[in-house]
């Protein structure tokens, strides 16, 4: 069968609606002049992953199959529920949580100033993950500065 951009977008619809229903994202793609671009779309504000670029519809169709493929095995190994949360989740819970298991139980550890940025060593004390919290320099407030 002849792969269009109908047949694409019917496939991608059903595997949104069905296999993917219960994952963390979709799978979409668009039209361009040279050709479709294929992404993985997550449901929350994470920036969608770009699996292919100006691809013909057969190949394209081909990235969808292997995206659905994986989904697959992974709901069949009974991990459908992602290993870390998202940075979007991470950033709304102000680094509070675990990164893996969400619990408030964590360490912060020391701080490691860089380039516009403060990296903390974080550890989960609930399941010993560890991580870095790395925060932005955002500003000065010289009503602070001693004079
Ligand atoms: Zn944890």
């Amino acid at each position: 069968m002849k792969v269009t951009e109908k047949t694409l977008k019917a496939r991608c619809t059903e595997l949104n609606l069905a296999a993917l229903r219960d994952t963390t994202f979709g799978i979409s793609f668009e039209r361009f002049p040279k050709g479709y671009t294929v992404e993985i779309k997550y449901r929350d504000a994470t920036l969608p992953q770009v699996l292919a670029v100006e691809v013909t519809a057969s190949e394209a169709q081909a990235v969808i199959e292997g995206v659905a493929a994986g989904a697959a095995a992974v709901k069949a190994a009974g991990a459908v529920k992602p290993e870390y949360i998202t940075m979007e989740t991470f950033t709304r819970q102000a680094g509070a949580r675990c990164v893996k298991c969400q619990s408030k139980d964590i360490v912060l550890a020391h701080l490691t100033a860089g380039a516009g940025t403060i990296t903390q060593l974080c550890s989960c004390s609930r399941c010993g993950q560890t991580w870095d919290s790395v925060y932005a320099l955002s500003h000065f407030d010289y009503g602070a500065v001693a004079v």
